[in-house]
């Protein structure tokens, strides 16, 4: 192996891909809680549904928004009609829950026998008055939650044009307008300006989908600073999707959400902000500055904030300082947790990652290029599309502190005498913003905080072999 150095410009690596991890059908798991109003069919076989059933764990009891529409021998040899099928489906959904909109997820067995999923929907979008969103969410092309990224950019596509919704709330503004005020109006000739006109920088609309909780307090984060967030895709309802056109500023809340980044610069003509992402204190300052730099506003006591989250993880710091960390990687969140944790004191060894987007990334790889420089540790190895047979090597010659893994390692690897910590819980867990930085290291501290007891009774390897 190559040693490490924190001299020369980041190292990234691409191995054979041979990695777990979830299947990017399982973000409908926190879409469709998200979006309130929406329903979420997974057009797929048995194996997509026992991955649901079994990985979503309880909230299949809880009567959740979606469902999966199983392919039988049929549809795959085409002697069933597909669109009558999803007709007869999507009418019973619209029956049952009447939903504002559906998302359809295209599997790999939908790409593999080339179903016209994006074809077909306009056409029942048409006959049953219900907006269809299409997205291809499958473990051919993506990884986990790269899922989300394919839902938003699929919606993307659906959120009103702000040129038009300007003008439209004019005319509404014009309809309504007593005939006194329109009369002295044009005697001064000045038109009345539309709500986003009144704030004094341009439409800023945050992409991702975060918790309501988290998503307020982002947004008061930036209002401190003079900045009025205009909308949030995915919204909290359908009907509520942003306005998108030229002059809309767009941020990424989420590292793994480059596609949509794509869709929006290109498709919809929105200017991208390219900021690293708010996670941890130093990322959330970070974000918010950037923001700031782009509409010309000078943050206000960003630094004392950001100083006094760090104070009150102090008793968490502790714990963490001088530890290595390994990413196995395998939920695309992995560099700008490993540039927190840099910046926490840890050392990082390696940033496996399913899929390195470098430009829309860039901001936070320089992030964690100059924490690296700051806090004197070397750059971690990235790789891309890691192999986990691999990886184990690797981890038996380094032997980290912690790593951080699916479950599939987990458990094997704690047997020899590693730490691990469930890469999973990082995506559901709540770790934007400011106040949520002691959530990340409630996570990174426990199987620290738990092995420090259990070390006192001696069972520290339970197997033969050693790792
Ligand atoms: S990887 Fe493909 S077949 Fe497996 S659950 Fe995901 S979409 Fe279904």
């Amino acid at each position: 192996m190559k040693p490490l150095t924190h001299t020369e410009p980041l190292h990234f690596e691409c191995e054979t891909g041979n990695y777990h991890t979830f299947c990017p059908i399982s973000c409908v798991a926190w879409l469709y809680q998200k979006i309130e109003d929406s329903f979420f069919l997974v057009v797929g076989t048995k194996t997509c549904g026992y991955f649901l059933q079994n990985a979503l764990g309880v909230m299949i009891f809880a009567e959740p928004r979606y469902a999966m529409a199983e392919l039988e021998e049929g549809d795959i040899s085409a002697q069933l009609n597909d669109y009558q099928e999803l007709r007869r489906l999507c009418s019973q959904i619209k029956k049952d829950r009447n939903p504002s909109v559906i998302v359809w997820i295209g599997t790999c067995t939908t790409e593999i026998i080339k179903m016209d999923l994006e074809g077909m929907a306009p056409r029942l979008e048409m006959e049953l008055g219900i907006p269809i969103v299409v997205a291809r969410a499958n473990g051919l092309d993506y990884a986990f939650t790269q899922g989300e990224d394919t839902v938003l950019a699929a919606m993307a596509h659906r959120c009103p044009d702000s040129g038009r919704a300007k003008q439209q709330s004019r005319t509404h503004i014009d309809e309504n307008d007593s005939l006194s005020s329109r009369g002295l109006r044009s005697l001064l000739s000045f038109p009345v300006p539309s709500t986003t006109e009144q704030t004094a920088h341009p439409p800023l609309v945050l992409f991702g989908s975060l918790p309501a909780t988290v998503a307020a307090q982002l947004g008061l984060e930036l209002k401190r600073q003079g900045i009025q967030v205009s909308g949030w895709l995915p919204a909290q309802r359908y009907a509520e999707l942003p306005s998108l056109g030229e002059g809309v500023h767009v941020c990424g809340v989420n590292p793994f959400l480059s596609r949509t980044a794509t869709t929006l610069m290109r498709r919809r003509k929105c200017k991208l902000i390219g900021a690293p992402f708010p996670i941890g204190p130093d990322g959330t300052r970070a974000w918010i500055e950037k923001i700031c730099a782009v509409f010309g506003i000078q943050p206000k006591g960003l630094q004392e904030r950001e100083e006094q989250v760090w104070k009150g993880l102090e008793g968490y710091l502790r714990l963490v300082r001088g530890k290595s960390v390994f990413f196995m990687g395998d939920n695309l969140l992995e560099v700008s947790l490993a540039r927190f944790l840099v910046r926490c004191g840890m050392v990082v060894y390696e940033i496996g990652i399913p899929y390195m987007d470098k430009r829309y990334q860039a901001a936070e790889l320089a992030l964690l290029q100059s924490t690296c420089q700051e806090m004197g540790v070397p750059f971690p190895r990235i790789v891309e599309k890691p192999d986990n047979y691999h990886q184990v090597q690797r981890i038996r010659e380094l032997h980290p502190d912690l790593a951080i893994t699916g479950m599939a390692h987990a458990n094997p690897l704690e047997a020899r005498g590693i730490s691990t910590k469930w890469s999973v819980e990082f995506t559901f867990a709540q770790i934007h913003g400011f106040t949520n930085a002691r959530d990340i290291l409630e996570l990174v501290t426990r199987p620290l905080r738990r092995n420090h007891s259990l070390q006192e009774l001696g069972w520290v390897q339970l197997v033969q072999s050693p790792v």
